[in-house]
């Protein structure tokens, strides 16, 4: 489990000021929140925002999370998902105190709805699903009673039990509540409680063919298993006079909804909707894609739990929505790598280096530091030779001023080693680069402080590198604010074409079986993939060292 101190506040919010003044007045013992995902798709990182608010808060102050499945729609729902959203929410790092559905419950449900309409407070309307609509009038008109809405108790409880009979087809009637059909809130005016779907559930099977709706099971399942702060997103603030209505005339425990603002980043499509589309048509190769923002892809490219954790925690709870920028997110992760993941040498798109004043034979062994950050990393030795790969763009033929790396004539540091001189150009018979060579000065091996250069370059030793198929995502979309697209144009418009570029590397051998992250030095973060096999390895890029996306877009 977590530790504690990791959720220590800085200031209150204003989700954390209602539970301590909800503490000390002694209107709950003890804080039950809960995570209710609709089984319907992957979890992304705006359900991680709220597993760490709904987790963190029970954590903070001594109090439980339930994980409850929505799962009252059954044509969207599937085991699939219910399980790879456990694996998430564990993988996070958190632990649900007892696992529930809202399936479980439809029983009780169906017990409540009966008492509401002996109440006189349910019935079950006839028109259809137009009608109903056309039915609710505007915001500036009232609504249309029902020629349904006076049936008596008991023909409401007739057909109503016809209804879970499944003696009605789909469409044919549904149970609504009846409030007010000139509510100046639209969600009052008789909302729909249940609807017939004659489609098999996940788990029900086909023990039902009436279905509540989300307001009529949401408040329903968080009092029955005594939810003390039910948080949602924003969009729910409409639907908390309902929430708060169905509790109060079934006189059931009082659990409370508060609203915060969904999380929205920049670069990024959150719907499930369209993230299930992107898989569907193919445009990522799976809900696991390391360019999808799912909490599956984010793992399988190489962010950390405590990264999305520490994320989570600096964005805060907010009331008014807001999009966060994507940087704040891989700042979390670099921040993270940075302390925790040890240095290996790789070179992307190798340029051959001779060394013609090396000796033949034997290598040398240098030593290299695992983890400058962290001095109980240790070291390792690396073999030096007389032929190494530097990165293609560590040389320039016709350098600007300031730069520092290799160009003919210059000197450069090969990392951990010594000062080498480029001597020679050697190129192809198109007149490409395909070789230099260089001097070096055994003076200056690393740690002899002989004498310094600008530059400090890495390199690999062909003699004992692998190769390794290397992958460097970029960003999904080219927009920053997805959600305010120009009209005419649709999200898919802005699939960036450079989203992923594959290139064939040279690594260090250490890397082989290394499943860990790894800052390939002066590249980024990476981690090897899960279809990557010691055959035939395959590295994600988590995250370039600095934001590199700023610069290329001013
Ligand atoms: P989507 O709109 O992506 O389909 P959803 O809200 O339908 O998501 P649910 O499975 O119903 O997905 O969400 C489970 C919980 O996660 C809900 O409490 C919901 O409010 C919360 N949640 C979903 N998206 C976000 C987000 N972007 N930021 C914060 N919380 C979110
Ligand atoms: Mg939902």
């Amino acid at each position: 489990m977590l530790e504690e101190k990791t959720f220590e506040p800085k200031t209150l919010n204003f989700i954390e000021e209602i539970i301590e003044s909800d503490l000390q007045s002694g209107k709950h013992r003890a804080v039950l929140t809960r995570f209710p995902p609709e089984p319907n798709g992957y979890l992304h990182i705006g359900h991680a925002k709220s597993i760490c608010l709904n987790f963190g808060l029970a954590l903070r102050y001594g109090g439980k999370t339930n994980l409850r499945f929505d799962d009252t729609n059954p044509v969207k729902e599937d085991v699939e998902y219910v399980d790879s959203i456990k694996e998430d929410i564990r993988w996070l790092g958190f632990e649900w105190a007892a696992e529930y559905y809202a399936s479980d419950y439809f029983e009780q449900l169906y017990v409540w709805a009966q008492e509401l309409i002996v109440k006189g407070l349910a019935y079950v309307d006839d028109q259809t699903h137009e009608e109903i609509r056309a039915n609710r009038g505007t915001v500036t008109q009232a609504g249309v009673d029902s020629p349904y809405r006076n049936r008596s108790v008991d023909e409401n409880l007739d057909l109503f039990a016809r209804m879970r009979a499944g003696e009605f087809a789909d469409g044919d009637k549904v149970l609504r509540a009846k409030i007010d059909m000139a509510h100046p809130n639209m969600m009052m005016r008789d909302p729909v409680m249940y609807r017939i779907i004659k489609t098999n559930h996940h788990r029900t099977g086909n023990k039902w063919c009436i279905y509540p709706m989300y307001d009529y099971a949401h408040g329903q399942s968080d009092s029955y298993e005594n939810i003390t702060h039910s948080i949602c997103t924003l969009e729910f603030d409409i639907h908390r006079p309902l929430y708060d209505w169905f509790i109060e005339q079934l006189n059931i425990f009082p659990s409370r909804q508060y609203e915060f603002a969904r999380l929205n980043l920049t670069y990024t499509v959150m719907s499930k909707r369209k993230l299930l589309e992107l898989v569907v048509n193919k445009q990522v190769t799976g809900w696991d894609d390391p360019r999808m923002p799912t909490i599956c892809g984010l793992r399988r490219r190489g962010y950390t739990p405590s990264s999305i954790r520490s994320f989570a925690e600096k964005v805060g709870v907010a009331k008014r929505p807001n999009v966060i920028e994507l940087s704040l997110l891989e700042n979390c992760v670099r921040d993270d790598l940075n302390k925790n993941a040890e240095r290996r040498m790789a070179v992307l798109r190798p340029l051959k280096i001779v060394i013609t004043n090396y000796p033949e034979g034997e290598p040398e062994l240098l030593d290299a530091v695992n983890n400058p950050e962290n001095p109980a990393a240790g070291t390792r030795k690396i073999a030096f030779g007389k032929e190494i790969y530097i990165e293609r763009d560590d040389f320039m033929e016709c350098p600007p001023k300031k730069y520092f790396r290799l160009s003919p004539g210059g000197e450069v540091r090969l990392k951990y080693a010594y000062i080498i001189k480029c001597e020679e150009v050697v190129r192809d018979s198109a007149g490409d680069v395909v070789e230099l060579q260089c001097t070096y000065d055994p003076e200056t091996k690393s740690g002899s402080g002989v004498r310094q250069v600008r530059g400090t370059i890495h390199w690999v030793n062909p003699a004992n590198a692998i190769c390794a198929e290397v992958r460097l995502y970029d960003r999904l979309f080219t927009e920053s604010h997805m959600d305010d697209i120009p009209e005419g144009t649709t999200y898919t418009d802005y699939l960036n074409p450079a989203s992923l570029q594959t290139v064939v590397a040279l690594l260090e051998p250490s890397l082989k079986n290394e499943r860990r992250n790894v800052q390939f030095e002066r590249l980024g973060y990476f981690f090897q993939d899960i279809d990557s096999t010691p055959d035939s390895l395959i590295f994600n890029r988590t995250v370039t060292l600095k934001d590199s996306w700023v610069k290329k877009n001013k």
